[in-house]
């Protein structure tokens, strides 16, 4: 029973910050491999094969490997952002102007309704949109729903039930 074994590292959520400063040292060693790899291949006396040893492909990986890491850390601090108390809580987004309109592709996503973008996938993830209703459903429990996402489940929640939250 091995299932719950924890990870190197604990287990715990890592924070946008902490990914950050991992991307910082793979940009590091990327230069660094950069800099050794100048260095081998200027030595004219050693045989071709060690000054070509490092391959331009290695800081290329390095360097695609930081930039993974910065993509993660943007993913994380979004979802991050998005769970401000008062958000909706849905986990699947909407457009905030038509609901289950969104399409995602490459990293991207879009309305196909209204045309309004955004450069990430708002289909994934918490909403995050400002908090307008308590959706009830069948068994009595209420999640905090922003405009769009009430519309949506007004039209189908089967014997649920739509309450208004007050603004300030
Ligand atoms: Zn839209
Ligand atoms: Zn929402």
């Amino acid at each position: 029973m091995f299932a719950d074994a924890c990870p190197a590292g604990g287990g715990a959520e890592p924070t946008p910050a902490e990914l950050r400063d991992l991307q910082a040292r793979a940009d590091a060693l990327a230069q660094d491999v950069a800099a050794m790899r100048a260095r081998l291949t200027g030595q004219s006396e050693l045989p071709r094969g060690v000054r070509n040893a490092l391959a331009a492909s290695v800081e290329d990986a390095l360097a695609l490997a930081a930039q993974r890491i910065g993509t993660a850390a943007e993913k994380l601090a979004r979802v991050r952002a998005a769970q401000w108390s008062g958000a909706c809580t849905a986990w699947w987004g909407v457009c905030p102007h038509c609901g289950p309109t969104l399409m995602a592709e490459d990293g991207r996503s879009w309305c196909r309704q209204c045309g309004t973008a955004w450069n990430y996938d708002r289909s994934q993830g918490p909403c995050g949109e400002p908090g307008a209703y308590l959706a009830m459903d069948a068994l009595g429990g209420t999640v905090l729903v922003c405009a769009a996402h009430g519309r949506y489940m007004q039209e189908r929640l089967e014997g649920g039930l739509l309450l208004a939250i007050p603004t300030s």
